[in-house]
């Protein structure tokens, strides 16, 4: 039996297997047998539904300096902002209008917001929204800080481990970086009881099938509850400029593979992939993928939240964002929902 037969079995993967499966990526019939295999299992557990998170990129000032990163601390001619518990609440409100049911509050790791100030706006979403998710997505932070954001009332934790190779992570990173504190998050925010999300950019500058086989141990030993996975778009202002871009068909190779890796994960079609691919998000769905992550953040400062070059949909209203996508969904064969969207037990 070959290494994607036995994924598809569900036998437990070792590191080869995982290198074998990427060698596979050249071999149509196994890709579409993944694929089916992925877009059955996704059926299977959340029907033809699509679930919708509301993202607000509520900071772009950050502390870290990650080498591919539009925002990082060392982009001179990153144009910073942050918004107001007002801005936040106000793109809360028009976002439960348009149906959303799960806020994500994304952003640098700003030292402005404090833990108190980030418990206050937690609670503040929750209180007037008890019926929302509230999804954090600011960095790494000690124990005790995700113990408070968790005692506010915070759901779930997106945390991308960017890649479980502790080598290949030096190369994405300064040295004040590291992949071990990056997984002890992970840990910690699995032990509060948050719902997790992990992933990595495909195509970063330094991966490998190595670094990839890595990436699937790491998620088959995390098994969170999400998966974000998205190409690696060059910035302009940063280390690696020049790099190509990653590749779309290997990302949604890697989404069917990650869809039967995990059959029940929440798995986002990204704003990466389609930014890469004006079909791209459609094609995500279509390899395994079950979650959209339209921008609630107010048109004044989209362009600011500038992590890679071309980033689409910067200048639509959150409502254009919502319609678009949900028309985007259809053609794809699916169905946008209003709810929570909680991963299946
Ligand atoms: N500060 C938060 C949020 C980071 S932005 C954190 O550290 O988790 C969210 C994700 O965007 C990152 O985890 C990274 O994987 C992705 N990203 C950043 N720069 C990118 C680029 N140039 N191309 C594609 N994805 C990128």
């Amino acid at each position: 039996m070959n290494a994607a037969e036995r994924l598809i079995q569900g036998d437990r993967m070792a590191r080869t297997d995982f290198i074998e499966l990427l060698g596979y990526e050249n071999h149509p019939e196994i890709v579409d047998l993944l694929r089916e295999r992925a877009v059955e299992l996704r059926r299977k557990y959340y029907g033809d539904k699509v679930f919708t998170r509301g993202l607000i990129e509520f900071t772009n000032y950050c502390k870290n300096d990650c080498y591919y990163c539009g925002i990082r601390k060392g982009n001179r001619n990153a144009r910073r902002y942050r918004l107001s518990k007002e801005d936040i609440m106000s793109c809360c409100e028009n976002g439960y209008g348009l149906g959303f049911r799960t806020f994500v509050l994304q952003g640098g790791e700003d030292a402005w917001f404090t833990d108190e100030r980030m418990a206050e706006l937690i609670r503040g979403i929750k209180e007037r929204y008890p019926d929302c998710a509230v999804t954090l997505s600011v960095g790494e932070k000690p124990y005790e800080s995700y113990r408070l954001y968790r005692e506010a009332g915070a759901d779930r934790y997106l945390l991308r481990h960017e890649t479980a190779s502790a080598e290949h992570y030096q190369k994405l990173h300064p040295k004040e970086m590291s992949l071990e504190n990056r997984k002890r998050c992970l840990y910690d925010l699995k032990e509060l009881g948050y719902q997790v999300g992990a992933g990595f950019m495909v195509g970063s500058p330094g991966q490998t099938e190595e670094t990839l086989a890595e990436d699937l141990m790491f998620l088959q030993e995390l098994r969170p509850q999400m998966v974000g996975i998205g190409p690696f778009i060059p910035h302009h202002d940063t280390c690696f400029a020049e790099e190509p871009a990653g590749s779309v068909e290997t990302t949604l190779f890697l989404l069917s593979v990650i869809r039967v890796l995990l059959p029940q994960v929440l798995l986002p079609a990204t704003t990466a992939l389609g930014t890469l691919d004006s079909m791209g998000r459609e094609k995500g769905l279509k390899a395994g993928a079950n979650v959209v992550m339209p921008n609630l953040s107010p048109v004044k400062t989209r362009k600011q939240y500038d992590l890679y070059d071309n980033k689409i949909c910067t200048g639509e209203e959150a409502a254009e964002c919502r319609g678009c996508l949900e028309k985007r969904v259809e053609t794809a064969g699916y169905r946008l929902v209003n709810e929570r969207g909680d991963a299946v037990q």
